[in-house]
């Protein structure tokens, strides 16, 4: 081991509600669970936090009952709060999700007129970061579909990137997006700074179209990226990285409860992991993996966050 990664994230917080009647698709009266604490960004670095980084967050809540919700959680899982802005009489971000029979799911957000979308991305802020000495930075797409917030993202991230800190993106691509220019370019940036880039095979189909691993890696890997660690959903995960070592790790079974956050789980544990060494590509890939797993056995997008010791007791159970 050669000690704990500092790890920073940026971007959304929010409290979702899970919509409990199938097909509800949020046009019936239907009973919702929650608030459960949320937001792609929030359940990345309340994970990385989980499996032992030094952890530290850019974003903003509202000074509500559900802010609270938020960042208590981010707070007792070690995270540290003062680039948390506590956005006084704007409401904390909320989403709501319908799960239907097709597989798909319905979303209803209130992110861009929420405190959400009012974190500071000032001098002030990326100073603070790199006092933190940060091993890594990470951002997921989802930060990128709003203009105002994409721009802070891509302040900050870039910034941090000048000095050396290792970036790592998670594309979580917004197919309805693509077509709009800012939104494609800020993603293209976030790709051509990337460290560590995890697309989903759905990221993929949208990004490098009919391109295989290899092909789009060598590409990342000429212009300064470490590894790309491809997401399969039940098909498990596989990676590459720019020395040449590949991995492949199958999938566990496991009843799926709720999906949502799984990518976001996965991510925050391989870049906790792996960034500074303390395991292997393989061993960082395969408790990734077993995180993704475990987390959608739980209703609630971070409620199937899960420490070190529960992840490894998967990896027992299936070996
Ligand atoms: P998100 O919807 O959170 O953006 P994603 O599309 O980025 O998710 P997925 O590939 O769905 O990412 O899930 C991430 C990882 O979690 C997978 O690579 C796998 O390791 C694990 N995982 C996801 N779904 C399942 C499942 N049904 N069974 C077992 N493992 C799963
Ligand atoms: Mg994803």
């Amino acid at each position: 081991m050669s000690g704990l990664a500092r790890i920073g994230c940026i971007g959304d917080l929010l409290v979702e509600f899970v919509c409990t009647t199938r097909n509800g698709r949020h046009r019936q009266a239907a009973t919702y669970t929650g608030p459960y604490p949320s937001g792609a960004a929030g359940i990345f670095i309340d994970q990385a936090a989980l499996v032992g980084g030094r952890c530290i967050f850019v974003g903003a809540v509202g000074d509500d009952a559900f802010g609270e919700v938020e960042l208590n959680r981010l707070v007792e899982h070690g995270v540290e709060p003062k680039l948390i802005r506590v956005v006084k009489g704007v409401p904390t971000g909320t989403a709501f999700v319908s799960y239907n029979d097709d597989g798909s799911r319905d979303f209803v957000y209130n992110i861009i007129l929420s405190a959400a979308a009012q974190f500071d991305a000032d001098d002030a802020a990326i100073a603070a970061l790199l006092d933190f000495n940060l091993d890594a930075m990470h951002v997921s797409g989802s930060a990128l579909g709003d203009a105002g917030m994409a721009a802070k993202v891509l302040r900050v991230c870039k910034a941090l990137h000048d000095k050396g800190v290792a970036i790592t993106f998670d594309p979580n691509v917004r197919k309805e997006l693509i077509g709009n220019p800012a939104y494609f370019g800020a993603v293209k940036e976030m790709i051509g700074m990337a460290s560590i880039f995890l697309p989903s095979e759905e990221d993929v189909l949208t990004l490098f179209p009919g391109r295989a691993l290899e092909d789009y890696a060598t590409e990342l890997f000429a212009r300064g990226a470490r590894a790309v660690v491809l997401k399969k959903g039940d098909k498990g995960s596989e990676g590459l990285t720019r020395e040449g070592e590949r991995a492949s790790v199958a999938s566990h079974r496991v009843t799926v409860l709720d999906p949502t956050g799984a990518g976001d789980c996965f991510c925050a544990t391989f870049v906790t992991l792996w960034t500074k060494g303390a395991f292997s590509f393989r061993d960082a890939l395969a408790r990734a993996n077993a995180a993704g797993a475990l987390a959608v056995t739980k209703v609630g997008p971070m409620e199937g966050n899960s420490d070190l010791p529960t992840i490894e007791a998967l990896l027992r159970r299936d070996a």
